[in-house]
């Protein structure tokens, strides 16, 4: 017989930590630190393979499950000694759902099920407080009918609100149980009449009506969407969690928070959290009351810290803290409730933490002897160490501040504000700056909050769903700014004297919780000594090498302030757009006089040459492959009147000659037209041109240096041998007479491009004339699949949403077709050439996923943009670490 059914809690510990799979995370977790002594209301979880049974039958629960529940029902209601439904001390539970990986969407929790007109005046009787037992019944019927029967949240709040304005009472905490009574009478009245059934008052069919709401919303659509955006299969299903109840709201030593055993802003080792007296379950995220901090230390003037409040329950809870840590060896993010000075644990798990907290956490950790330098390495998202390296407000930028929130996720952000999840995305799709203004946020604004550059709240504190979504993401998020009124109606929020509509623009620091007028400028940040510590470690482990894509004196100096090794790709096209420099380029393309062509094109090579000379000088002696011209020349041709009358006159031309000379350049399909090596054996003066620039320079700077420079040449959009064997032998020419005339030798490399599927499959061929391959992965993904990435927009989105291509192949390389043809590039090229220097330097040199498939197949670099050299030598490290060895990391 199956086991859908397992125990935790008083003795019977039927899970474990590693059962996250069939027991969800929270299930298992549960059973783990009860395992461990925690204090743990007992319970039990159905498991994940009840969900997938009940969607495999048409809806239908195992025939064995009612009894597998009922038996673990009544060991709980001996372990407290109560019973389930008794009408003089009624066993009342929580009713949680809980997946494998936390998941919003999922069914919100119902708590104090068991509840009924009798069994709650027997909770009356038993507990001697009538208040309670009715705040406790009103809490049920209110969750319950909007969880589970669908009656919106938002009109149960209607009729407390009518409630206490007629009744002139401010705090829920200060209404009586007569009023509870009535309030409780005026709810069932609304559910009767808005979901058309009675509420359920037998404590069994309360139950299964709460276990079905658990298994039904894992296919609701938000956690679908959720699933989709998440990469998680619906296979997996969600457990469910019924756990005896124990109460917060009982009185001033009674108590409910959440709390994290380190900083999750910051990673310092400081007990972190909020809690509510005299409150239950998500009082403290809800934003209903103010939360109060844990410690003393982290107290102000006129609050109340747990320490000084409930001191006992505060004292066992750092018992706690410590435990946890110490056992799961990661900082955790605990759930507790306090009943009358008694401390309860109600869940754990990794906590949530943005990019500086995830580093600070590992690296002390490291230090701490928790966990090893390598698991350190695994511990950090590569690509979250983006986040670390982006700007913080210019600290001498004039600034107006209009009022503070809480600092719920640093980094500063400024865009335009807008009001709703829809507005913000459709306004980042056009590539605006938004920042996402709500009361508070939902799962529903988690696409808006992933398109906004940050979220400012007005309600809710270090903890609510913004604070923590924001920080999971790495968006800014300035959280609880209580002094901003929102006018969702009027596409206002108002804050004293100043009203910002939509579209107008404010800046967020959510380093400390300030908001701005307009954009103040920023800066880029210092690094951390964890930072350096960290990358130190990487180091040490990576194989791959990580240059950078490069070729103004500013992105060089930032690649190398990053770490990077050398230049994997050097445009040279970028440096023809200058100013100085577009005039001669213009007229290199449209002469039609071979003298007036010749002096353009020499005009041009000093500007050439310095340009490579500062690049050598920048990277003292690390590699630096240039890459001859590449794109279509009608790019640089003249567009405006203007300019069309500047290169006539260089010419000596009309305008209306250049304007036809313009007109016969353009192709239908450039990228697929007369560029790369197409352009350099036609046209062989620009390349001849660029490679004198270049040996020209590197001699210079090997004098100035004192040490070798390495120029590596690099030809684009070779698709033939033949096409390789005559541009390399033109450059070879030009280098030769280039070294005679200075009589000196040097040496360099001249490689190719891999980026046309003829390429790689020729590899074994164009390696002949090859010192080394640089995969271009943009251009050879687009010829692969046939598609124009700037054209890509339309459709490409549709594929990825509708599971036609697992992910956008732009941004993570798709392994079995491009990536094959790849792979194929370094067998036949290394066929051929046993010791031929492989890199990539296509946008996916920066992808982590990516990074772990070039240390598959064995390049020997990457090479990507100066900001995420970063992210890739961490990537790299952490692929080294999985192909040294597999076993995987069970956090
Ligand atoms: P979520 O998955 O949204 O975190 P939980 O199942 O953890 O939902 O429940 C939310 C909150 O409800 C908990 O943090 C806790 O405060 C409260 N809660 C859940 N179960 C119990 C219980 N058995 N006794 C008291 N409070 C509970
Ligand atoms: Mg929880
Ligand atoms: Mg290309």
């Amino acid at each position: 017989m199956t086991k859908w059914v397992y125990s935790f809690g008083d003795g019977l510990n039927e899970g474990r930590a590693e059962m996250r799979n069939l027991l969800g995370g929270k299930g298992a977790n549960l059973a783990e630190m009860a395992a461990n002594g925690l204090p743990v209301p007992p319970g039990f979880t159905i498991t994940t393979e009840v969900c997938s049974a009940f969607y495999e039958n048409g809806r239908k629960y195992p025939a064995e499950l009612e009894a597998q529940v009922n038996e673990a029902l009544r060991r709980v209601e001996q372990s407290m000694g109560l019973r389930f439904g008794d009408a003089t001390a009624p066993l009342l539970v929580s009713v949680r759902s809980g997946a494998r990986v936390s998941m919003p969407g999922m069914m919100d929790t119902v708590l104090n099920l068991g509840l009924n007109d009798e069994t709650v005046e027997g909770l009356a009787r038993s507990s001697g407080d009538a208040r309670f037992a009715w705040d406790s019944y009103r809490r049920f019927i209110q969750m319950y009918g909007s969880v589970v029967m669908g009656v919106p949240h938002h009109h149960f709040e209607d009729v407390l609100e009518q409630f206490k304005r007629a009744s002139r009472v401010e705090d829920d905490t200060a209404i009586t149980a007569e009023q509870w009574r009535a309030i409780v009478a005026d709810y069932r009245h609304l559910i009767s009449t808005h979901a058309g059934t009675e509420f359920p008052t037998s404590p069994q069919d309360q139950l299964w009506g709460a276990i079905g709401a658990v298994f039904g919303s894992w296919m609701n659509p938000r956690a679908n969407t959720y699933r989709k955006l998440h990469e998680i299969p619906a296979s997996w299903g969600t457990a469910v969690n019924v756990q005896s109840m124990v109460f917060g709201n009982m009185g001033d030593d009674c108590a409910t928070g959440v709390c994290f055993t380190r900083d999750p802003s910051t990673g310092e080792n400081i007990f972190y959290g909020e809690y509510l007296i005299n409150a239950q379950g998500e009082d403290v995220v809800a934003g209903i009351r103010t939360p109060q901090p844990m410690a003393c230390a982290r107290a102000e003037a006129g609050q109340h810290p747990m320490e000084t409040t409930l001191p006992q329950a505060y004292a066992e809870l750092l018992r706690v803290r410590s435990v946890l840590e110490t056992h799961y060896k990661d900082m955790q993010d605990i759930e507790f409730t306090v009943q009358r000075n008694v401390l309860y644990i109600l869940q754990t798990r990794s906590g949530k933490r943005t990019a500086a907290a995830a580093l600070k956490i590992a690296i002390d950790m490291a230090r701490e002897g928790l966990i090893t330098q390598e698991d350190a390495i695994r511990r950090v998202p590569a690509s979250s160490l983006d986040q670390l390296l982006h700007p913080t407000l210019d600290p001498k930028a004039e600034r107006v501040q209009l009022t503070r929130g809480l600092p719920a996720s640093p980094g500063a952000a400024a865009g335009a504000v807008v009001f709703s999840a829809e507005e913000c995305e459709a306004r980042a799709a056009k590539g605006e700056d938004v920042i996402l203004v709500r009361i508070e946020t939902s799962p529903e604004d988690v696409h808006g909050m992933h398109a906004a550059r940050g979220v400012l709240t007005t309600r809710g504190g270090m903890t609510s769903h913004a604070a923590v979504v924001a920080r999971g993401m790495g968006r800014v998020c300035v959280a609880g700014a209580g002094s901003i009124h929102v006018d969702y109606a009027a596409g206002t929020m108002t804050i004293g004297a100043h009203t910002i509509a939509q579209g107008e623009w404010i800046t967020l620091d959510g380093g400390t919780g300030a908001v701005y007028l307009g954009r103040v400028p920023t800066i880029a940040p210092a690094l951390s000594d964890d930072f350096n510590t960290l990358m130190g470690w990487a180091d040490s482990v990576r194989r791959l090498g990580v240059r950078a894509n490069a070729e103004t004196p500013d992105d060089a100096a930032t690649a190398r302030r990053f770490g990077a090794e050398g230049i994997g790709l050097a445009r040279t096209e970028h440096m023809f757009f200058g100013p100085d420099r577009i005039g001669l380029v213009r007229q290199m393309i449209i002469a039609d006089d071979e003298l007036v062509r010749q002096k353009a094109i020499a005009g041009l090579l000093p500007f050439q040459r310095d340009d490579f000379a500062s690049l050598f000088r920048i990277m003292a002696g690390l590699p630096v492959t240039v890459r001859l011209l590449d794109p279509p020349l009608h790019e640089f041709l003249p567009h405006e009147e203007a300019e069309m009358a500047e290169v006539a006159q260089a010419l000596g031309k009309s305008v209306e000659e250049v304007r036809a000379r313009c007109a016969a350049l353009a192709e239908t399909n450039p990228m697929l037209g007369h560029r790369g090596c197409r352009l350099g054996l036609t046209s062989p003066e620009i390349y001849a041109m660029q490679v004198r620039a270049l040996i020209q320079a590197a001699v210079i700077v090997e004098k100035e240096l004192g040490k070798p420079i390495r120029p590596e040449i690099m030809i684009p959009l070779v698709a033939t041998q033949a096409e390789l064997a005559t541009t390399r032998r033109a450059a070879e020419d030009e280098i030769a007479r280039v070294l005679k005339e200075e009589g000196t030798n040097l040496n360099y490399y001249i490689g190719t491009m891999i980026e046309l599927p003829r390429a790689a499959i020729q590899a074994d061929k164009i390696a002949e004339y090859a010192d080394f391959f640089s995969f271009g992965t943009n251009d050879l993904t687009q010829t692969t699949f046939g598609l124009s990435r700037d054209d890509a927009g339309s459709f490409l989105p549709y594929y990825v949403d509708n599971g036609l291509l697992p992910r956008d192949p732009f941004v993570s390389i798709d392994r079995d077709g491009v990536g094959a043809l790849v792979r194929l590039g370094v067998e036949r090229g290394r066929q051929t050439c046993p010791d031929l220097k492989l890199g990539i330097c296509g946008e996916h040199g920066g992808d982590p996923d990516s990074i772990a498939f070039f240390e598959e197949v064995g390049l020997d670099y990457v090479s990507c943009s100066p900001f995420r050299v970063p992210v890739a030598r961490l990537a790299a490290a952490q692929a080294a670490l999985a192909t040294r060895n597999r076993v995987g990391n069970p956090a």
